[in-house]
């Protein structure tokens, strides 16, 4: 198979090729989590082809860099999972799964968040985030959709964004369960959806049509 067509079959995300000519492969981790037979099967790999280590990237993943063409299917069949199976990536902090401060099961929910957003078809990327307590270590307000954890339930904020324009996420709801949480996200992704323009993040779109728009979508008033 050419290398090409090769790339193409692989999970979303899973090679990435540099200015160099060579390739980075992205093993497939779930909220920044690794298991062991995963790392060392990577550690063997980094050994055996001479490469220069790994990398961790902003977005809680772990980036293999230099892998060149010629031995890439090879690499990627000895290094085991690779890439995303979900279209919509969601960070997460440890929550109370390993943090003194935390409210809420961050990593948890931001796992369940994933599977969830597989559903939806959107007009272009999607950045979520979950974050245990109000301490928001994982960026929530700056990401498309945020959820942050307190005491009596979840914040849910939507239209954030962190990169060129940065734009604090507005909130739609505060101390809710996670289901409603969730049913909260999916009809504003609904309402996103039918009326953003193509390649329209949600900061953009919320500040074209005004969050009360979302807020009218999402809640009917
Ligand atoms: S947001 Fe809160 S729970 Fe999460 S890592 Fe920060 S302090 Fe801990």
């Amino acid at each position: 198979m050419e290398l090409k067509a090769f790339i193409e079959q692989l999970p979303m995300r899973a090679v990435k090729p540099r200015k160099d000519g060579t390739f980075t492969v992205v093993p497939r981790m779930s909220q920044g989590k690794l298991a062991a037979d995963h790392l060392i099967a990577i550690a063997k790999v980094v050994e055996e082809y001479g490469l220069e280590g790994v990398r961790l990237s902003t977005g809680q993943r772990l980036l293999i860099d230099g892998v060149p063409g010629a031995v890439l299917p090879e690499v990627i069949e000895k290094v085991g999972p690779v890439g995303d199976i979900y279209k919509h990536k969601v960070q997460a902090c440890l929550g109370t799964t390993g943090c003194n401060l935390g409210q809420q099961d961050s990593m948890a929910v931001a796992a369940e968040l994933e599977e969830f957003l597989n559903d939806y078809e959107l007009p272009t990327k999607l950045k979520s985030s979950a974050s245990g307590c109000s301490m928001c270590c994982g960026e929530s307000m700056i990401r498309d959709v945020g959820l942050v954890g307190k005491k009596h339930g979840w914040t849910v904020s939507f239209g954030g964004n962190g990169g060129k324009r940065a734009r604090q996420a507005d909130v739609l709801a505060q101390d809710v369960p996670k289901e409603e949480a969730f049913e909260i996200i999916g009809r504003a992704l609904d309402f996103y959806a039918a009326n953003a323009k193509v390649k329209e993040r949600t900061a953009r779109f919320v500040e074209r049509v005004g969050i009360k728009a979302v807020e009218q979508a999402v809640f009917g008033r």
